[in-house]
């Protein structure tokens, strides 16, 4: 096996500069990294809302908290508020951060629907320290819930997307990763299979021992290259296109510090508010509602005046069969697309960056690490498909074809267990490394109707007493670290001074 010295990434978006900025950080001594991007095609540009493990990646890469603040028009995100999903009409949040206080053994959820049965609960989210700071437009980063041991706030963030592409290109380069903008024409392989240079437009060879495809949608190396088939999930993720278009604020309001996800007769539309803008989308299925109808209902649904024409942005949703084949790894959206109600495309670059850093062939390229690699892919992307599909299954619309066929459709067995599970025991099963934990579940689930049929029967240890005061308990340690927080604009405020 021959060793890997020079590493060439494929592409300059997101998933570019991201690999590149982590492989040169923690590599970039032992390896030459070079990227090769066109400015010509451009990137996908959009991926703007995030999740909380965004916190812990940006500060490995050096990247803290007041300069992505000021360099990239972020605002904190405290968790995706859903309207209209379950029926016409409802609202509810998945909050990042923990509910409640729990029992040993017993998830606060139980003891709430206990409560519930008693006549004590009040709503689930009374007890999210996420959601009610993000109702009040607070925040503050604190580590516990003040004078107690429960967990604090958690956050993640909402940023200009081509202004944290160029931060991550700026530390990429600091660490020594080599830029190239120019178009590939061309991929030459060796008799093996293998890529073994990317020809330029001008001629140019750029040759390397492992390639990183962030080519984007098109996936140049994995898939057209290397013809790595693509497992399609459009039957459970019915939703083909985006139109996405950015806008003013509405009537000079502070920006929200949580996405707005808000469901449509044919799809859904995001609203990620940024410092200076908000960025809009509408995701919707191509068999019910055509471009024109979808910019109508985007354009009729702004906070503030359109800044540009709407864009639309087709896309597939599923997952490359393999991740790694034979010297290449695919990394964002080349490697598959899960639509970005959970705003984990982002995220899905992080994990596969670290997981190539830790399986890092130095020594030549193993089978055994590359099968494993692409099982740990394949697991991660089916259980984040089977929280997505969660969203649009469980809704109770009658009002479009698009929501009668999610509420028909056959689900993955997997998902359809975990809502078996959930609604006759309550229980969630979270498995290893799984991203979205157990909270998370019980959010959508509950905010979506979705009520167990019984809870625990730890949950009953409490007299109706002492469970009434915990509640009430709950509410006002709550209460009182929101009024304590700064307002979320203070926050930023801070941040840029
Ligand atoms: C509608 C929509 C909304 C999204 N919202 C979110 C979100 O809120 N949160 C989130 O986490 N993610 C979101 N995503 C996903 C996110 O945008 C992407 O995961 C992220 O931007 C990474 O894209 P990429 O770098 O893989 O591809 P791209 O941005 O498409 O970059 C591809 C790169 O490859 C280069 N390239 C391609 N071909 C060639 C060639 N022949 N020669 C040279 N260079 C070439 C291009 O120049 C470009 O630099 C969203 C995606 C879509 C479609």
């Amino acid at each position: 096996m021959a060793n890997i010295n020079r590493v060439v990434i494929l592409g300059g978006g997101t998933a570019g500069w991201l690999s590149a900025a982590l492989l040169a950080k923690m590599l970039g001594k032992q390896l030459s990294i070079t990227l090769v991007e066109s400015t010509d095609i451009g990137t996908v540009g959009v991926g703007e809302a995030t999740i909380p493990p965004i916190v812990a990646f940006n500060n490995a890469l050096g990247i803290d908290e007041k300069t992505l603040i000021q360099r990239t028009g972020a605002t904190i995100k405290l968790g995706i508020q859903f309207e209209n999903w379950g029926r016409q009409g409802d609202s509810y949040m998945h909050a990042f951060g923990h509910l409640g206080k729990a029992l040993p053994f017993c998830d606060f959820h139980h003891l709430f629907h206990h409560a519930k049965e008693q006549g004590l609960g009040h709503s689930l989210w009374d007890y999210s320290l996420n959601f009610q700071a993000a109702k009040a437009g607070h925040f503050a980063p604190l580590r516990h819930l003040p004078n107690t041991q429960l967990a604090g706030t958690e956050h993640a963030y909402h940023f200009d997307a081509s202004l944290y592409a160029q931060l991550l290109r700026e530390r990429a380069e600091h660490f020594g990763v080599q830029r190239i903008d120019a178009k590939v024409d061309k991929v030459e392989q060796s008799d093996n299979g293998d890529v073994q240079a990317l020809v330029l437009q001008s001629g140019e060879r750029v040759e390397g021992d492992l390639f990183i495809d962030c080519s984007g949608q098109r996936g140049l190396l994995i898939a057209q290259t290397l013809g790595v088939g693509f497992e399609d999930w459009s039957h459970w993720l019915p939703c083909d296109r985006a139109i996405a278009v950015q806008s003013h604020h509405g009537d000079d309001k502070d920006p929200l510090p949580y996405t707005r996800s808000i469901a449509h007769d044919s799809g859904w539309q995001w609203q990620i508010p940024l410092q200076h803008r908000v960025g809009n989308g509408l995701v919707y299925c191509s068999r019910y509602l055509d471009d024109d109808q979808a910019k109508a209902q985007l354009l009729a649904n702004l906070p503030g005046e359109a800044l540009h024409e709407p864009r639309v942005i087709p896309f597939r949703t599923g997952a490359r069969r393999q991740q790694w084949h034979k010297n290449v790894v695919a990394i964002g959206l080349s490697s598959g697309f899960l639509e970005p109600l959970e705003s984990t495309s982002i995220h899905l670059i992080q994990t596969a960056v670290i997981r190539l850093l830790k399986h890092f062939p130095h020594q030549g390229i193993a089978p055994a690490s590359v099968r494993a690699f692409n099982r740990l892919f394949s697991t991660e992307m089916a259980q984040i498909r089977d929280f997505i599909i969660l969203h649009y299954a469980l809704n109770q619309r009658q009002d479009s074809r698009f929501w009668r066929y999610c509420a028909d459709m056959e689900l993955p067995p997997s998902l359809s267990e975990r809502i078996a599970q959930f609604q006759q025991s309550g229980q969630v099963h979270r498995y290893q490394d799984e991203l979205f934990a157990e909270v998370a579940w019980q959010q959508v689930l509950i905010g979506q109707n979705c009520w167990p049929q019984q809870h625990h029967p730890l949950a009953e240890q409490l007299s109706n007493e002492q469970l009434d005061e915990l509640l009430q308990s709950l509410r006002t340690l709550i209460n009182q670290a929101v009024q304590n927080m700064p307002s979320h604009q203070q926050f930023i405020q801070r941040n840029l001074s």
